[in-house]
Formats: structure tokens, sequence, C-alpha cells
């Protein structure tokens, strides 16, 4: 420790008297009023223009373990790198998260909830901490820092402010307001007293205790250019007064968890409990090996793409449920539950490795879950997604919603018997393009039967109930000595185009006499 600065100095330093003492501030913000064992968790993604599969994943868990415990869920915008800020990029974390179903409470007594707007809170903090001689202004500049970077390593020494490397710890009050008066903006620094010859034990609730080096780096708590926190110093504080219970973030801020830890003791605050959560990975289609999803090489680490691409956002959600709490797979097939909001979370089941992001497993979530819409829910996703992100052709096929309707009811009145022959939205509609004259793409290549054509454009009757339409098949399939399938096969592809389609007789009775009629001709 060294000796703390006085209030005249910390309101040099700082640029201002702190606004807060930490007595006001406990005050301020005081402990929740929630049910014993709520959970208090939050999203705290940084603006980056972009929402991560990753980040989906963890706000997910933050959300169930808010709900499975009548706790808070919240969203805070980590905009500390002024650096790094894109236009409209907390507009897309916030359409995400309401995209899929996320929804969070910011209660206004515990914000703001954009860090670029706790300057007064940070600075407080960080007054208590000069003042305490726990933390110190630090005038190196970038070339310093370069120099003793290099200095270090050529020494063989681990590089960062520390000990001996860390210049300015014992400035003299006098040293400090030279710099001042100079015009030099300080950083505000750890006065780190840790050292990496002893162990830290860090508890993470599923990981348990995991013993580290304690932290000798001086790191950053405010940085000098915009005097914003850097992320250390934010989570310390807006976790603690945002009365934060549970921290979910990725496993990269393992690293990190002996220095959070020193912060909460230097304060005298009881740590949040931590969960570090493994990526999402996935399996390379080259390597055939296990990788981290990546923003740049696969499209669906951009959440935006199931969105753009059609797929039905419950079962995304469900699948990435299903990666963080197994079980629920078996309840969902077994009937004992229907969405992923009746499945109590437990956060030790968490997976802290291997979690797996699979297209093809996605694909069986998305089949199962459309299987379950009624056929309005059905058509109401498709138009909605069409509308927004679709295709010409394909916003012409939601134009008729009557016809679409009768297209998409195919196979749909039997809840035992449900097609799950759909995916997207986008390819619901390439499935059943073909009812649609503009595009249906006419099979030169199968070899009709024409007299099968012939004969049945001869009997045809759009009234005819299904009885009466399939003894017709029969009949002619008897007259030519063919079998009925191969009747029915020659009037789905002359109809279709294909070889696959659902029942034939719907399809007819949905595409009407003249379209069948016509299509027959044609083939004719
Ligand atoms: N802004 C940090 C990130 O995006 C948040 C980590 C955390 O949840 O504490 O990684």
């Amino acid at each position: 420790m060294r000796q703390g600065l006085s209030a005249d100095l910390i309101a040099r330093v700082l640029g201002a008297a702190p606004k807060y003492t930490l007595a006001e501030l406990e005050a301020k913000f005081p402990p929740r009023n929630l049910p014993d064992g709520a959970f208090v968790t939050r999203f705290a993604p940084s603006p980056t223009g972009m929402m991560h599969l990753g980040g989906l994943y963890g706000a997910l868990i933050d959300c169930k373990l808010a709900q499975t415990t009548n706790g808070v869920f919240m969203l805070r915008i980590e905009d500390t790198d002024t650096k790094r800020e894109v236009a409209d990029a907390v507009d897309i974390i916030k359409k995400s998260l309401d995209k899929f179903g996320l929804a969070y409470n910011n209660d206004p007594v515990y914000g703001p909830y954009y860090q670029s707007m706790r300057r007064d809170i940070y600075h407080s903090v960080a007054a208590d901490l000069l003042a305490r001689g726990l933390a110190y202004p630090c005038f190196l500049t970038g070339d310093d820092m370069e120099r003793i970077r290099d200095n270090q390593k050529a020494a063989g020494f681990p590089t960062g402010i520390y000990g001996e490397f860390a210049r300015d710890r014992d400035l003299t009050d006098d040293e400090i307001m030279a710099h001042l008066d100079a015009g030099d903006t300080p950083t505000i620094r750890l006065y780190s007293t840790g050292n990496p010859e002893n162990k830290i034990f860090c508890k993470d609730v599923v990981r348990g205790s995991i013993g580290f080096p304690e932290n000798n780096e001086d790191l950053v708590l405010i940085k000098s250019n915009d005097g914003l926190p850097t992320y250390h110093f934010a989570h310390l504080v807006d976790d603690h007064f945002m009365r934060t219970t549970h921290v979910v973030r990725g496993e990269e801020w393992l690293p990190s968890f002996p220095l959070h830890v020193q912060l909460f003791r230097m304060m005298g605050w009881n740590a949040p409990n931590y969960i570090h959560t493994s990526t999402i990975d996935k399996i390379d289609d080259e390597t055939g090996k296990q990788r981290k999803l990546s923003k740049r090489k696969d499209p669906e680490a951009n959440v935006d793409f199931f969105i753009r691409d059609g797929w039905p956002v419950d079962a995304v959600m469900e699948y990435l449920f299903n990666i963080a709490a197994s079980g629920y797979e078996e309840a969902k097939t077994k009937g004992a539950v229907k969405t992923i909001w009746e499945y109590d979370m437990r956060p030790k089941k968490i997976p802290m490795s291997g979690a797996l992001f699979d297209m093809k497993k996605l694909e069986w979530w998305a089949r199962e879950f459309i299987a379950t819409l009624p056929v309005d829910a059905l058509v109401d996703r498709v138009v909605a997604w069409a509308n927004e992100y679709s295709d010409e052709h394909q916003k012409m096929q939601v134009a008729d919603t009557a016809y679409l309707s009768a297209v998409l009811g195919i196979e749909r009145d039997n809840p035992k018997r449900i097609r799950k022959d759909f995916i997207t939205w986008r390819q619901t509609l390439e499935t059943v393009a073909f009812f649609w004259d503009d595009l249906y793409i006419p099979n030169t290549e199968f070899e009709y039967n024409r007299d099968a054509l012939r004969e049945f454009l001869a009997v045809y009757d759009a009234g005819d109930d299904k009885d009466a339409w399939w003894n017709k098949v029969v009949a002619i399939a008897e007259k030519l000595g063919i079998k009925n399938g191969d009747v029915a096969m020659n009037l789905r592809v002359a109809l279709s185009g294909r070889t696959n389609t659902p029942d034939l007789y719907s399809m007819m009775t949905v595409m009407g006499a003249a379209r069948v009629q016509q299509r027959i001709k044609n083939v004719l």
C-alpha cells in the first residue's frame, strides 16, 4: 500500500471532485428486494455491430437463470471502448434479443445501463481507492510503455506494468502535481500488492475452485484518453452496484478472474458468483476438427444469419438451450414441457467444454418445431419473414394468403402424421414453389406414360371426393395394365415437376381444376 492522496489531489487527478461517497452509492443502489434464491444476471455486450451466436447463448443462460429463480435479467451496454464504437450497434443487440424472445428488465433504480453514462460512479469508486492508497495516477506514455515492454522481453521478464517496472506507483504528491501542472493526463492504475508466488483461489459455480497465481500487475482502472473505466474496473463497480448475483461470461475471462476477485476483496465487497461458459464450437468442414465459431468464416456466427435465412427463432433457442441444459430434449420429447420457458435451468449442468453447434442438429429442432405449428401460425411466420427478407418470387408466393394457407395446410390436419419437411421459412416456400405457375418447372426428363395422363384428363372431375378420385386412378391402371402407383406418379410429376410431393389428392384440390388440367395438357 502507498500513502493515499488528499481530496484536493484526487479532484485534480480525476478532473473533478467525486460526485458520491461509497456510502452514498450504497444507498443509491440498495440491495434488491427479491425472493430468496433469486438470481440477478446481466448480458453485458460490447456494441461491436454484430451479435455473435456465443453472445446469444450467454444471454439465454442469463435470462433463463433469472426466469427460473424469479430473479432479474438486465442488459448492460459495455460501451467504454470509444475507439471501437459502431453506429446502430446497440440497436442490433436490442433487436436480436427481441427477435429471439429474450426480455430484459432494466430497473431504472440501478441504471444507467450504458457504461459511458456511469462515469461519475466509476470516478467515485476510483476516488476511494486513491484515498486509500490502493490506486495511483500513472503518467507513463505509450512510448514509455513500449520501452518497458522491450526491456522486459530482452531480459526475459513477463511483460506488463508491475513492481519495479511500475515507474509511477510511488510518485510523491509533488511529483504528481508537477505532471498535472505540465498538462499530463494520468491513467488510474491499481496499486497491486499481489504476489505471483502466492495462490489465490477463485470459485466458479460449475468449475469449482480454481487456483491462480496472485495478480501483481498494476492494471489500468480508468483510461487517460477518455476517463472511462476498463472492463475490469467497470465489472467490479457495475456488478456490485447493480447487485448482480451471477456473472455468466465466456471462458476467455478466466485469466482475469484472480484480478477480479482481488478487486472485490480490496473493496470489501462480496464478489458475485461466476459461471465461465465454454465457447460455442463447430466441426470444421475441411479439417473435421472442432474449433471456435469464427465471425469471419462462419455465417452462422452472426445471429442475424438465422433471421435472414428464415430459421424459426424458437428452434434456434431450443437448440442453444439444449446445449446449456441437456435434459431439455428428453423433457420435451416426453411431453413434460412444451417450451424452454417451462424447463428449469440448473447452473451446475451448464457444460464447461465442447459446446458444439451443428446445423444438422438445428435442422432437427426446426423440423420438430414447425411440425407443431397450426397452419395459421405457420402462414403468419412465413408471411412475416418473406415480407421482410425474401426475394421477389417468395414475396409473390405470400401475396395471396388464402392460397398459401391452402398449400401449407396440406397434411397438417392429422396430428399423428404431420409432415416434417419444413425447416426454415425460406425453404418452406422453396419446397412448395411448384404450386405457383410462375415457379413451376415442368419435368422434361421423366418418361411419362401419356396414355395414363390422357385417360385421367378424360375422367377428371374436381368435385370428386378422395374415394371417387382414387377409384378413377385404379380404373385407369387396370385398363392400361400398369400399377396404381404408376398412374399416381405420372400425375404427381406432371403437376409438380417432382417425384416427391405431399399427398397427391390434396395437392390437386389445392391447385384447382384449371391449373391441374393446364399442367397435364402441357405435358401431353
Ligand atoms: N463486455 C464483455 C464481453 O463482451 C462482457 C463480459 C461479461 O459478461 O462480463 O465479453
